[in-house]
């Protein structure tokens, strides 16, 4: 069996950071869930297929999402991710890739076409993934789940000291009202809606840095 350790949580909690160092001090691979679906929005963006709330409403429109991702044409390397060959590794990261994102994973089809995508991802010596629904859905059997959070002002705060360090002009109050309606979205959608699993242990990192939040999952993991 290939053990998975499965890290969920809100937006901007950390999770990328906190999944990609656990996986590099275990040697282990590294699923980024939330990229697939910023693929998705960002596929769907450049063949001129609307990802409005409104639009994706409409069955026939949900059917040729679903479509879209069943026939992502997506490979990653170290550090990079393509698009049908095209680095698209910085347009990923945009806010307007995120939240296109949290509009098209609402669609059932589009989370039906990423799941084998996503269990391929399981190879020896095993995976740490970072999403939404890893534990509640993608790998309901992990042996350890971290369902990771922090304040909504701590996410919005965080969010704003890393695009103001990269020269990116940010006003936090609006990435606070982004992060709410993502937040609500991904909370209140039927589909694989965010949650903790059951049996998933909870780390709130409002008040630890990145090294006390690994050290924690490493010894759950070593147990
Ligand atoms: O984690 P990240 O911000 O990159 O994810 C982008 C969006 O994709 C999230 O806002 C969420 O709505 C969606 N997502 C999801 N399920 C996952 C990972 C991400 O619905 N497993």
């Amino acid at each position: 069996r290939i053990p998975v350790i499965c890290i969920d949580g809100p937006t901007a909690s950390g999770k990328g950071t906190l999944a990609a160092e656990v996986a590099s001090t275990l040697g282990y691979h590294l699923l980024d869930s939330g990229a697939l679906y910023r693929l998705v929005g960002l596929a769907a963006e450049r063949e001129g297929l609307s990802t409005t709330e409104a639009d994706l409403r409409d069955p026939a429109h949900a059917e040729r999402m679903g479509e879209l991702a069943a026939r992502l044409d997506v490979r990653f390397t170290p550090g990079k991710t393509w698009l049908e060959g095209e680095d698209v590794t910085e347009a990923l990261r945009a806010e307007a890739a995120g939240m296109a994102a949290s509009r098209v994973s609402a669609v059932p089809q589009v989370r039906a076409a990423l799941l084998d995508l996503q269990l391929n991802f399981r190879h020896l010596p095993g995976l740490v993934a970072d999403g939404r629904d890893m534990g509640t859905v993608i790998f309901p059997g992990a042996p350890l789940k971290v369902y990771l959070t922090a304040s909504a002002e701590q996410r919005a705060l965080r969010r704003h000291k890393q695009l103001i360090s990269k020269g990116i002009p940010a006003i936090l109050a609006d990435l606070l009202a982004d992060l709410q309606a993502r937040d609500a979205r991904d909370m209140n959608r039927t589909h694989a809606p965010l949650k903790p699993a059951e049996d998933a242990v909870l780390l709130d990192n409002s008040h630890l840095d990145i090294e006390q939040s690994v050290a924690r999952v490493l010894d759950w993991w070593h147990g």
